[in-house]
């Protein structure tokens, strides 16, 4: 056991390799990080021999030699938040940090982040300005509503108007639509936390405008849609349509709020495109049926920040803008200036297509995705030789973020058979490449590692090599 112990090395012999090896400058910011990365590790083994884990000495060796110890270290001073090559075809990847930005707003950050802004204050007057103004006009030309409003997420959004319109009050949904979205954001919790009671209306399957007519009464203070965002009813069903739950509820005095989860300003529908999307309306329809309140997500289908937009009647969002919590959910600088640069791009709705990353991937045209596939197979093909048979084939992309669920993108893939290990095991390897190439995240199905070309950018396609030849050679 001693024999073992003497094997491991002290941590300032360590640190002095990584200074002579370049891991690690002498004067290094991160120097405190990498001792303790060490630190860690080597604690770890000897704790393992304590306890009778590590008992050969040959394994041990292989696990402390130099280069062992430069990998672990070089991983572990890598930044924790880390870009990422998304192959998966999920194109709003809520993992994965769902929208990349559009360059606009990209630029926008960074003047937002570097230098002193307008935030708050009013240049037609020099005083005291409302950071909700920025984004405000915008929103309204865009959906036609009244007023609007940003906070942090659409999460925040929820709580907020249940929390104006409904406190203490019962807010009518269908058993239908009381969704549990990912990371334990649930309707009726967040209804509780409201102070806001759940109503629950008509059955998992069929909902009809007489249920909801049927449960109004003096307590009822909201009528309340919710977007399912992660399932689909299918089969014997029935859902009631907004204008006429906004019928109902003019003739009761009671507003309507419609939850869109991801919501769109854009109109994938369009029979132009090439493979129009059927089945969600726009914020603008929404609004337009008479909706008094809709609220959505920034960094959905909408393509930017995460926020959450809520737009509707004059009087409802004043009251929203009054209360409380809108100080606690507030936007920050960078998200704003992100926001209204993304949103001024949907003026033009082919600018719009063209310029913000998660539309354009979403309306790829496919014959498009099959030359980038057979583009991207030839690359491959040319650096990794016969360590990986590769073919295109077709598949299916998804929207993501909640947006037309169970619905499937027709895209074609790159499709990555290796020749000594699993296509498992190499999806997990991609995970780790040596430092400073990010982790590329595919799909393995049918044996073969899928890289769908939908949520690539041409300019990651020799970098996607990188990363295999450095894996799979390395
Ligand atoms: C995604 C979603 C939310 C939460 O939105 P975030 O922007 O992620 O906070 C709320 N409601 C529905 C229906 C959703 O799909």
């Amino acid at each position: 056991m001693s024999a073992l112990y003497r094997l491991l090395p002290s941590i300032d012999l360590a640190l002095r390799d990584l200074e002579s090896a370049g891991v690690l400058a002498a004067d290094d910011l991160l120097r405190p990080l990498a001792r303790y990365a060490l630190t860690a590790l080597l604690d770890g083994m000897r704790e393992a021999i304590r306890e009778g884990r590590i008992m050969d000495e040959n394994a041990l060796r292989a696990q402390v030699t130099p280069e062992a110890l430069r990998d672990h270290v070089r991983k572990a001073l890598a930044p924790r938040l880390r870009r990422v090559v998304n192959a998966t075809g999920v194109v709003a990847h809520t993992n994965l940090g769902r929208s990349r930005l559009p360059e606009a707003a990209v630029k926008a950050v960074e003047q937002a982040a570097r230098w002193y802004s307008n935030l708050e204050f009013d240049l037609s007057t020099g005083e005291r300005g409302s950071r909700h103004a920025i984004i405000e006009e915008l929103l309204v030309h865009l959906t036609g509503a009244e007023a609007a409003i940003a906070v942090n997420n659409n999460a925040a959004a929820t709580l907020i108007v249940l929390d104006t319109l409904a406190k203490g009050r019962e807010v009518l949904v269908s058993r239908g639509q009381l969704v549990e979205i990912g990371g334990s954001f649930r309707i009726p919790e967040v209804m509780e936390k409201s102070g806001a009671a759940l109503r629950e209306v008509g059955t998992t399957n069929r909902t009809h405008l007489r249920d909801y007519a049927g449960a109004i009464g003096p307590e009822t203070g909201l009528m309340m849609r919710v977007h399912c965002s992660n399932y689909r009813i299918v089969g014997f069903t029935a859902e009631v349509g907004l204008p006429d739950l906004v019928t109902l509820a003019r003739l009761h005095d009671l507003p309507v709020y419609d939850d869109l989860g991801s919501g769109t300003l854009f109109d994938f529908a369009n029979p132009a495109l090439p493979v129009p999307l059927t089945g969600e309306a726009t914020v603008q329809e929404c609004v337009r049926a008479g909706a008094d309140v809709v609220s959505f997500s920034g960094d959905k289908v909408l393509g930017g920040p995460q926020a959450g937009l809520i737009v509707g009647k004059k009087a409802v969002i004043d009251r929203i803008r009054k209360n409380p919590l809108a100080r606690a959910m507030r936007v920050d600088k960078m998200t704003f200036a992100a926001l209204e640069a993304t949103l001024r791009l949907y003026l033009d709705p082919e600018r719009a297509r063209r310029d913000i990353p998660t539309l354009a991937m979403i309306t790829a045209d496919p014959a498009i995705l099959k030359r980038r596939a057979q583009k991207l197979a030839a690359l491959l093909r040319k650096s990794l030789g016969d360590m990986v048979a590769i073919s295109v084939v077709p598949g299916a992309s998804r929207v993501g973020g909640g947006a037309f669920p169970e619905r499937d993108l027709p895209t074609f893939l790159a499709a990555l058979k290796p020749s000594c290990t699993t296509a498992a095991s190499l999806a997990a390897a991609l995970l780790g490449p040596p430092p400073p190439l990010p982790p590329l995240v595919g799909r393995v199905e049918r044996d073969a590692l899928h890289l769908d070309p939908r949520t690539l950018d041409d300019a990651e396609f020799p970098l996607v090599r990188d990363i295999l030849v450095s894996v799979l050679a390395g």
